[in-house]
C-alpha cells in the first residue's frame, strides 16, 4: 500500500515560505515593503527559473551581488521557511499507522527540495523521495514515480498519487495510481484526462485514502 505525494503546494506550503523569504529579502535590502508583491509575482509560483528570477531582481534593485551569491543565499534560506500545511504531518502519521508506505515525488532542485523536506519535518514522516534534478527525470515521466515507490519500499500497484499540478495527475494516471488533485481554486483543464478526486487540501486526500 503506497501513497505518493507531491511536495510544493501539496505537502508543503511553498507560497507561505516564499512570502516569508520575500518579506525578509525586502527588509535585508532596505526595499519598500510593497516590493514583496513584485518579488512574489516575478517568482511565478516557483515556475520561473532562478537564473531568470534573480536576473530580474538584480536589475530591478541594482544589486551588486552576483547571481551565484543570490542563488546560494536563497537556497540556504528559503527552504527553511517553507512549512508543512496544517494537519499534514498528522495526516502522514495516520497513514503510516494504517500501514501505508509514503513517498514524495517532486520536480525541483536537489538541495532545495531536500532542505524543504527536512526542515519542514516532512522527511521524518515519509519513507522515501525522488527529486527530478537528482534523477535527471521529471514528472509526468512514470520513471520518477517508480523511483519514489522503490525508495518508499513499495510497488506502484494499488497506490495513490496526490498533487496540485497537471504533471502529478497525468503521471500518476500513467503509473496506474489512483489520483487526487489539490485544486487551489482552479478548474481542471478540459481535454486532459482528469483526477479520480478533486480536493481542497492534501489532508482531505488522506481521509479519502483511509476511507
Ligand atoms: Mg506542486
Amino acid at each position: 500500500m503506497l501513497a505518493l505525494f507531491d511536495l510544493d503546494g501539496t505537502l508543503a506550503d511553498r507560497h507561505a515560505g516564499q512570502l516569508a523569504w520575500a518579506v525578509e529579502f525586502a527588509a535585508d535590502h532596505g526595499l519598500d515593503p510593497a516590493e514583496v508583491d513584485w518579488l512574489m509575482a516575478a517568482d511565478g509560483n516557483g515556475m520561473v527559473s532562478k537564473e531568470e528570477y534573480f536576473g530580474l531582481v538584480r536589475e530591478r534593485y541594482g544589486l551588486a551581488a552576483s547571481f551565484d551569491e543570490l542563488w546560494v543565499q536563497y537556497r540556504d534560506r528559503q527552504p527553511t521557511l517553507v512549512p508543512a500545511y496544517d494537519g499534514m504531518l498528522d495526516g502522514l502519521k495516520q497513514l503510516r499507522a494504517a500501514g501505508w508506505r509514503i513517498g514524495v515525488v517532486t520536480n525541483g532542485y536537489e538541495d532545495v527540495q531536500t532542505l524543504t523536506l527536512t526542515s519542514s519535518g516532512i522527511a521524518e514522516h515519509v519513507d522515501g523521495w525522488a527529486i527530478s534534478a537528482a534523477e535527471n527525470i521529471r514528472k509526468p515521466d512514470v520513471g520518477l514515480f517508480e523511483i519514489a515507490a522503490a525508495r518508499a519500499g513499495s510497488a506502484l500497484g494499488g497506490g495513490w498519487m496526490v498533487g496540485d499540478s497537471q504533471a502529478d495527475i497525468v503521471g500518476g494516471r500513467a503509473a496506474g495510481l489512483r489520483t487526487a488533485w489539490v485544486h487551489h481554486g482552479r478548474e481542471w483543464p478540459a481535454g486532459v484526462g482528469g483526477p479520480d478526486h478533486v480536493v481542497a487540501a492534501a489532508a482531505d486526500a488522506v481521509r479519502l485514502i483511509l476511507r
